[in-house]
């Protein structure tokens, strides 16, 4: 059947149904059916009437036109009203026309308007002028910015110093662009913020499926375990917490682990306050309790789980029969009573039986998820989401109607109009064979690495990232950026002013959500969708019949977008193609031109977005004019359980098949539709690529890891030095509390606060009035301890130095546990810049101990924005990340956040917002850690730097995976 009557279809279903209800239909991907969505065939003209000139009736006429939010990864539509008078963008609203949130936003959607006017931000290229930090700016031409650039560039990859061109990005909010544009120029050199963020959830996702995200069908979910406060502020939030809403309101049951009592927390029918570290131990009670009382699914992990390849490698003396396993998995998993999980964890016995026999009724409509949090906070907490996803897989809840997805199936990633092929090299400061498993690049330790290899980067960008501020140990990077011999040219790539780009060369202004074109596509349910951002002025012109092929044009000042930019920067580096770099920016209906935007979206469009073409012309458009007007477009509802697809006789030639049922085949393989990445299965020795795995006498599709099976029992950490984690196991986190001193308490300083994030939402006045401070979460007992009260001074000593931050003391954290929010504490060195929310401080620096003191805090300013002027914040918050040594987990190389600390009364000379470190005791923290490692060199089973089949962002050619020989490293560089 074709797309478009698919479509209509599903269409024809949803109008009888919401009919039958006596609701009003909407017709759009929403469904949602709220009579206030202005009908999309109104979109070129749409009447309100002004609220401001109420009383008089006055009308206002807008152009609405769609784009997609930037302030956090769940990618929602925005809906832009552009006065038709003005052509100037008087508010976002949501998109109904948007599968993945429905027309919904939450409070940081509407505040991109903040953002576009606010008066502090960045409107044309700046150059510094004195040293790196010294805070003074000449303004500058893009020209010359780019040429600057790309002659260095252009000299790195001539004279084979591929490795010292590095891009460092934050939220990429793109689906590949950037990482192509990066390939083509052949260097290894995305650099990311995952191993600050996700790469532990990332492992333990992906040592079971090769695919690296959970993807739950929360909406049709009976019960929902959340480890994280995800209702307020998880990943993919808004679209997910919709859902969860949506399955409360049905009867769902929502069970949520979270040491302080957060907002999630108190819309849970379970709130775990367990003692951080410890939800794998709960998780594997509960795990424990389904295998103890039959309650899994007997026929689902038989069929699925890897348990003959288990049995044959690590019980050779035992029968390989499914009841053999059966009792292996008893024996395994018996010490994880409830009794030894509240013993771990704080939390009661019979609390644990009961959430226990809560998962057990839920049959295949659980869904789970787990992130940031426990995963990101821990040592082994990629353990975490290991023991999670063993709940999904024991209860068969896999790509079931309310269980778990895989995030590749209800995510699209169109093919571009350009592959490169991925480099050749290597770039040891990203990806050490240190952490051979590490899920992505070891962000974090660059400082630590460029100085103890005294390597160099020519050229480091940073875009939608602030890493001294973001990342732990935050003098070490400044210690990096303002060393000569280490970088050569810092260009920070931002919309506004952060902590990082004080240190740059350029500073070059780059598009908020409205002003820059991306396409992306989420896992917010069990679909597949794509959305556009689009520079939303830009299109209202072209709407008007207006023709734009330079962003620059519509953009405040000389604001630009990145394609754009990206583009021109190739071409600049290889003005006559001798280097083979710019055939990859190069337009393909004019060859020897260069390639623009709506060329690029219009292709895409046009060829790889199944079902789109055809929806666009029913519309009376060509595609990429269809996605200009509605901003996103749902390709596919109900994907289904794609492992159990059966693989036909055309896709088996020649096939082979190994001890537990993988099946390889020499026929080639289809050109993906949909190029999400994941796992990819090595070949077998003869050269076959797997294909399938037999199931019950049928090739069926799988998973794409090693065995194709769910990987109970990873083949991969066995073989890499990991034998003893092989399996869904309890790590003891770095904060247990066998491994700190008795005067030490756990700090969480991973939660976010629901209206701010990270470093971009500090230029949106609505969501700075909400929140602008960071207290420390304090139980009352602990405080009454300690002598304090809320709003007292305490010193918080962490392993480098410390910081002085408020108290709060509250009933709502685990006594004995402290919290503090690290969406706080933004600080520059000199007047201007970003200012609502933004201290002035002095930095001041004796050889390896540094040291910040506030000078003061917000305060009002005249602007060209009168509310500037009602600023009645001072506190801004403190930034507790800059004392925090860097710790990572020895497998998935994730930066485990929580800190060992004590909390003291303030001392006398301490003053809010101190913050003291030594970044000599900092090197010897990067050195502890690094000693937990298990190296490359010492245990890599095959002579590689880094199993081939992992995921790997721009993952280099096969020669590239051999080991070289060991860098000598210099310890104590000085
Ligand atoms: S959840 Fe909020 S911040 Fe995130 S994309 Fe949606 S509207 Fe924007």
């Amino acid at each position: 059947m074709k797309d478009l009557e698919k479509l209509e279809q599903r269409v024809s279903a949803a109008r009888a149904d919401v009919e039958s209800r006596g609701e009003t239909f909407y017709p759009g991907p929403s469904r949602v059916h709220l009579a206030s969505f202005p009908p999309r065939e109104r979109w070129d003209d749409w009447v309100e009437l002004d609220s401001r000139a109420w009383p008089e009736r006055k009308e206002q006429r807008y152009m609405l036109v769609p784009t997609t939010c930037f302030n956090c990864e769940s990618a929602c539509g925005l809906l832009a009203y552009v006065d038709r008078d003005s052509m100037q963008v008087r508010k976002f609203e949501g998109n109904p026309e948007h599968p993945g949130s429905r027309g919904r936003n939450c409070a940081k959607g509407p505040a991109t308007h903040n953002q576009i006017t606010d008066p502090d931000r960045i409107l044309y290229p700046l150059k510094r002028v004195g040293a790196r930090g010294a805070g003074k700016w000449e303004r500058c031409s893009w020209d010359d910015a780019l040429d600057d650039l790309a002659e260095r560039i252009r000299g790195c990859l001539q004279e084979d110093r591929h490795n010292e061109v590095m891009y460092h990005v934050g939220r990429p909010g793109e689906d590949g662009f950037t990482e192509r544009v990066i390939a083509s120029w052949g260097v290894d050199g995305h650099n990311s913020h995952t191993n600050v963020c996700s790469a532990s959830a990332r492992a333990g996702y992906a040592f079971w499926t090769g695919i690296d995200r959970p993807s739950p069908d929360y909406a049709n979910a009976d019960v929902i375990l959340l480890i994280s406060a995800h209702l307020e502020t998880g990943h993919y939030f808004n679209p997910h917490a919709q859902r969860i809403t949506e399955a409360r309101q049905r009867g769902a049951k929502v069970i949520v682990f979270d040491t302080r009592m957060s907002n999630t927390a108190t819309h849970a029918d379970y709130w775990l306050a367990s003692y951080p570290g410890s939800e794998a131990a709960v998780l594997l009670a509960i795990a424990n309790h389904l295998i103890q009382t039959g309650a899994y699914n007997r026929e689902f992990v038989e069929r699925w789980f890897n348990w003959q390849e288990y049995m044959v490698k690590e019980r050779p003396e035992e029968d390989a029969t499914f009841e053999g396993f059966e009792g292996a998995l008893q024996e395994l998993y018996s010490e994880f009573t409830f009794e030894y999980a509240a013993a771990e964890s704080g939390l009661d016995a019979d609390v644990i039986a009961e959430v226990a026999r809560t998962v057990a009724t839920a049959g295949t409509r659980l869904s789970t998820h787990n992130w940031r949090s426990a995963g990101a906070g821990n040592e082994g907490g990629w353990q975490v989401a290991r023991c999670l996803f063993f709940l999904n897989a024991l209860m068969g809840a896999v790509a079931t109607p309310g269980g778990l997805y895989p995030n590749a199936w209800n995510k699209f990633v169109a093919k571009p109009i350009h592959s490169p092929s991925h480099p050749e090299t290597w770039n040891e400061l990203n990806w050490p064979t240190d952490y051979p498993l590490a899920m992505y690049e070891l962000s974090f330790l660059l400082p630590h690495i460029m100085r103890e290899r005294k390597s160099r980067l020519e050229v480091y960008f940073s875009r939608v990232y602030n890493p001294e501020w973001t990342n732990p140990d935050g003098f070490a990077w400044i210690e990096m950026l303002t060393d000569p011999d280490s970088i050569g040219l810092y260009a920070a790539l931002t919309p506004t002013w952060n902590e990082t780009a004080y240190f740059a060369d350029y500073v070059l202004p780059m598009g908020h959500s409205s002003e820059r074109h991306d396409i992306h596509s989420y896992e917010t349910h069990d679909a597949q969708w794509i959305g556009f951002r689009q520079p939303v002025l830009r299109a209202a012109r072209e709407r008007l019949g207006e023709t734009i092929t330079d962003t620059r044009e519509s953009n405040p000042g000389e604001v630009w977008e990145e394609n754009e930019f990206w583009i021109e920067l190739t071409w600049r580096i290889d003005p006559d193609g001798e280097l083979g770099i710019r055939g990859f920016a190069e337009s393909k209906k004019n060859p020897g031109t260069k390639l623009t935007v709506d060329e690029y979206y219009g292709h895409i469009f046009d060829n790889s977005v199944p079902g789109l073409p055809e929806a666009a012309a029913a519309d009376g458009r060509s595609p990429l004019e269809y996605m200009r007007q509605y901003g996103a477009f749902e390709i596919e509802t109900e994907i289904g359980a794609l492992y159990e697809e059966r693989i036909g006789a055309e896709q088996l030639d020649d096939p082979a098949e190994d001890l537990f049922g993988r099946v390889y085949t020499r026929a080639p393989a289809p050109a993906p539709v949909n190029i999400v990445p994941t796992g990819a299965p090595d070949p077998d020795a003869d050269g076959r690529r797997a294909v399938g795995v037999r199931v019950d006498g049928e090739v069926l599709r799988g998973f794409p890891n090693p065995s194709g099976r769910l990987e109970f029992y990873s083949s991969t950490l066995a073989q890499w030095g990991w034998a003893d984690a092989a399996l869904p196991m309890y790590i003891k986190s770095h904060i247990h509390p066998d491994r700190m001193e008795s005067d030490e308490v756990p700090l969480i300083s991973t939660f976010r606060l629901p209206v701010q994030i990270h470093t971009r939402s500090a230029n949106s006045k609505w969501l700075d009035e909400i929140a602008h401070t960071n207290p420390l979460w304090l139980h009352t007992d602990h405080a009454k301890q300690i002598g304090v009260a809320t709003g007292d001074l305490v010193r918080v000593e962490t392993q480098t130095g410390h910081f002085v931050v408020k108290a709060w003391v509250t009933e709502g954290i685990r006594p004995g546990v402290v919290a503090c929010s690290h969406h706080m504490g933004r600080w520059k060195l000199h007047e201007g810049g970003q200012r609502q929310l933004t201290a002035t401080a002095d930095l001041n620096h004796d050889g390896s101990a540094w040291g910040l003191r506030r000078l003061r805090g917000a305060q009002p300013f005249a602007s060209s924005d009168p509310d500037t002027e009602r600023i009645w914040w001072t506190d801004v918050g403190v930034h507790q990340n800059l004392a925090f040594g860097v710790h990572p987990d020895p497998v998935s190389g994730m930066h485990c956040w929580h800190q060992a600390v004590r909390i003291t009364p303030a001392g006398e000379g301490d003053k809010y917002g101190d913050i003291a470190v030594d970044t000599d005791r900092s090197r010897e923290i990067y050195h502890e850690w690094l000693g937990r490692a298990r190296g490359a060199h010492e245990h890599s089973p095959d002579g590689t730097r880094r199993p081939y089949w992992l995921i790997r962002p721009l993952k280099p050619g096969r020669a590239a995976y051999e080991l070289p020989t060991p860098v000598p490293v210099v310890v104590d560089a000085d």
